[in-house]
């Protein structure tokens, strides 16, 4: 295998600032388990500050998406850039795909991008129309961002679809707001899962945040219902944003129950209380940017009953 990715296959760095991640976990998996499954899965390694991502983007291809939290960026130019990978990043990489990792550091195959969350906050102008991240960014990790621009388009076709006249165009962008809130079911989903799962694998050295860290990894492991559920949320498969809650949290209590069993100490009780508490400061401020009624009572908001205009 470490023949086929040094010889065969090319290995994309992709670079991004302030942070992003995705499917298949191996943290604590064997690298000959890696060695077999690289070639067909993506992976996701929780390294230290930020997970790093392995997928194959073709046949020939992997990519590796490392990111670099903060807002200045090692330089490429200067070398930099290469050296943070090759002392911070490879490092961490596991041993079977190390050297195909320093030999594309080393021949320059590496590209920037700079990332940021950034909730959808409309500004409905008569003639145009924001989509795509331009309007709306999360984090890579979950690889969300086409699939969010995707579903947009499908709502906005939907939206136009009944329309012949296009030509007053305050009228259609009053009735356009209702994309703001059809958009949600998805949009809402995929961001907040994206930008919980950054936070929950980031590293930490808060005890409390490595046991949640841990219980996502064993939660995911489980299968079945433990790995479809928040696998068809972050595909878009289930835009429903109360079921990415309850998934969630259930990871939070999953991680309080083996802090708990089979004797639960003082010391035990606290990292847990600190461990929901750190789950609840993880979510409920992305969700207030989502948008609170848009996001679970999409149905009360008047926008989403307005009528086309008429001809
Ligand atoms: C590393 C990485 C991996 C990703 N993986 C996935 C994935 O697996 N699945 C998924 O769904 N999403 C993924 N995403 C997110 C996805 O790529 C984006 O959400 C999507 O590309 C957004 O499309 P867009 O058209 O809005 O912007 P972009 O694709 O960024 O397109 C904007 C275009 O505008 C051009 N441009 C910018 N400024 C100007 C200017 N002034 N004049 C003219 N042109 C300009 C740019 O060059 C660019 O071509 C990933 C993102 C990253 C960074």
């Amino acid at each position: 295998m470490v023949k086929s990715l040094e010889h065969m296959l090319l290995l994309r760095l992709c670079v991004t600032v302030a942070s992003q991640i995705c499917v298949v976990l191996f943290a604590n998996q064997s690298v000959r388990e890696l060695s077999t499954s690289v070639e067909n899965h993506g992976h996701v390694i929780l390294a230290d500050p930020s997970p790093i991502l392995f997928y194959p983007i073709s046949s020939t291809e992997i990519r590796c998406l490392v990111d670099v939290p903060g807002q200045k960026l090692p330089s490429i130019g200067n070398g930099e850039m290469a050296k943070h990978l090759k002392t911070m990043v490879a490092p961490q990489v596991p041993p079977e795909i190390h050297d195909a990792f320093v030999n594309a550091v080393d021949k320059g195959n590496i590209r920037t991008m700079p990332n940021r969350s950034m909730p959808a906050d409309p500004q409905p102008t008569p003639g145009a129309l924001l989509m795509g991240d331009a309007f709306n960014m999360r984090h890579p990790l979950t690889g969300g961002g086409m699939t969010v621009a995707l579903s947009d388009i499908v709502v906005l076709r939907n939206l136009l679809k009944p329309l012949q006249d296009f030509h007053d165009a305050a009228a259609l962008s009053r009735y356009l707001e209702s994309f703001y809130t059809l958009r949600k079911p998805v949009a809402s989903t995929i961001n907040t899962l994206a930008g919980a799962l950054y936070k929950v694998f980031s590293s930490s050295p808060d005890q409390a945040r490595k046991e949640m860290r841990q219980a996502c990894f064993d939660y995911l492991s489980l299968g079945g219902v433990f790995s479809n559920g928040p696998v068809a949320l972050l595909s878009g498969l289930n835009p429903r944003p109360l079921s990415l809650v309850l998934h969630f949290f259930a990871v939070a209590i999953f991680g309080v129950g083996r802090l708990l069993a089979p004797f639960p100490s003082p010391k035990r009780i606290w990292i847990g209380a600190r461990l929901i508490s750190g789950a609840s400061s993880i979510i409920f401020p992305i969700i207030k940017a989502e948008g609170v009624r848009q996001m679970f009572f999409p149905a009360t908001v008047p926008a989403v009953y307005r009528a086309p205009p008429v001809d």
